[in-house]
């Protein structure tokens, strides 16, 4: 092919697009020797073109994801096909500082990734390109809106005054606990609890007051149980807490311990100082249940035990 002025022109014009347009271009040999390397890329890996053309790529980039990379520009070369990633995938390809001061609250560029077989004037591909983009704004945008979510998630399972479960995904948590015995058979016990004579102490103190026992009590069980365990509000002052692989035995010295623990709580509210007390209902999970509910309303009758025999004690629930 002659060249005329006119296809002269156009190269020209299309090296000065290539140079100048806001995304990295990167072409590869087959053996990853890089033979173009633009503008975008140059001024954000603070490496010269000269530094690097015709030299490997992960020779000169040793930080690069190697394998990774190897493997989606042969699959570009064998299957002659384009491949895509998204900064999901992985964040970053290179380490690119990120100058855009709107989005200043990350350091590096998140960029996605796109490759592409470059055909020679025979049609044999013997390059690949890739195209770097920047979507920090994106992507910042979209790591927000999954933090919202995840607030708002958190949001719909909790109880606004204590942070622990509600009721509705509380119960959800026993099934799925009910379920799980069903398939290993490892024993798991249920304990609910109510606060004793709590009308007085809101009649005494005033709401205020009993919200602030609600919170506490609340604290103090969460401190107590283990990580694996479950506690949930169940009603004003009721709880409920699934003792995750504890038999009824393992569950009487958690209710102790609570129980304890709770009775020296010195609770402060205003000028007042206020004790209480809580009395709780043990049932360990039986091959007998065939309802989630009747393990609850077996740990409820535990409970209403211990409020019948003086409170502030437990009750393991003996059918
Ligand atoms: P018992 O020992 O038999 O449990 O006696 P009790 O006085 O605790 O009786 P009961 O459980 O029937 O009373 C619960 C009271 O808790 C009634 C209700 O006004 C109060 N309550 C429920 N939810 C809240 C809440 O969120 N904040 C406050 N301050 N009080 C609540
Ligand atoms: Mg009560
Ligand atoms: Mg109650």
């Amino acid at each position: 092919m002659k060249s005329t002025p006119d296809t002269i022109e156009q190269l020209h014009l299309l090296l000065n697009i290539l140079q100048n347009v806001d995304v990295g271009l990167v072409v590869l040999d087959r053996d990853c020797k890089v033979q173009l390397w633009n503008r975008f890329m140059e001024n954000h890996s603070n490496t010269r073109a000269r530094k690097v053309i015709g030299k490997d790529l992960f020779e000169c980039f040793p930080e690069l994801p190697g394998e990774w990379l190897k493997s989606k520009v042969d699959s570009v070369f064998v299957l002659n096909n384009r491949a895509f990633t998204t900064w999901k995938q992985r964040p970053y390809l290179l380490k690119f500082s990120n100058y855009r001061p709107i989005t200043s609250q990350v350091e590096w560029m998140y960029q996605n990734l796109s490759l592409f077989p470059l055909q020679a004037v025979d049609g044999s591909i013997a390059q690949v390109c890739m195209i770097i983009t920047d979507v920090t704004e994106s992507a910042l945008d979209d790591i927000a809106l999954q933090a919202l979510n995840d607030e708002l998630d958190l949001l719909s399972k909790t109880d606004g005054l204590t942070r622990l479960l509600n009721r509705r995904s509380w119960e959800a948590e026993v099934e799925k606990e009910f379920l799980r015995f069903a398939r290993s058979g490892r024993a798991s016990s249920l304990v609910m609890l109510d606060i004793d004579h709590f009308k007085r102490v809101n009649d005494t103190y005033g709401h205020q007051a009993g919200d602030e026992v609600i919170r506490q009590i609340s604290a103090t069980i969460r401190k107590t149980q283990r990580d694996t365990d479950i506690s949930g509000r169940y009603g004003g002052e009721e709880f409920g807490v699934i003792l995750v692989e504890s038999d009824a035995e393992g569950a009487s010295y958690f209710c102790e311990r609570l129980r304890a623990a709770v009775e020296d709580l010195h609770i402060v509210s205003g000028e007042h100082e206020i004790h209480c007390t809580i009395s709780l209902g043990i049932s360990e999970i039986s091959q007998e249940m065939t309802l989630y509910r009747q393990w609850v309303e077996q740990s409820d009758q535990a409970l209403y035990l211990s409020k019948e025999s003086g409170r502030n004690q437990y009750n393991v629930y003996r059918g």
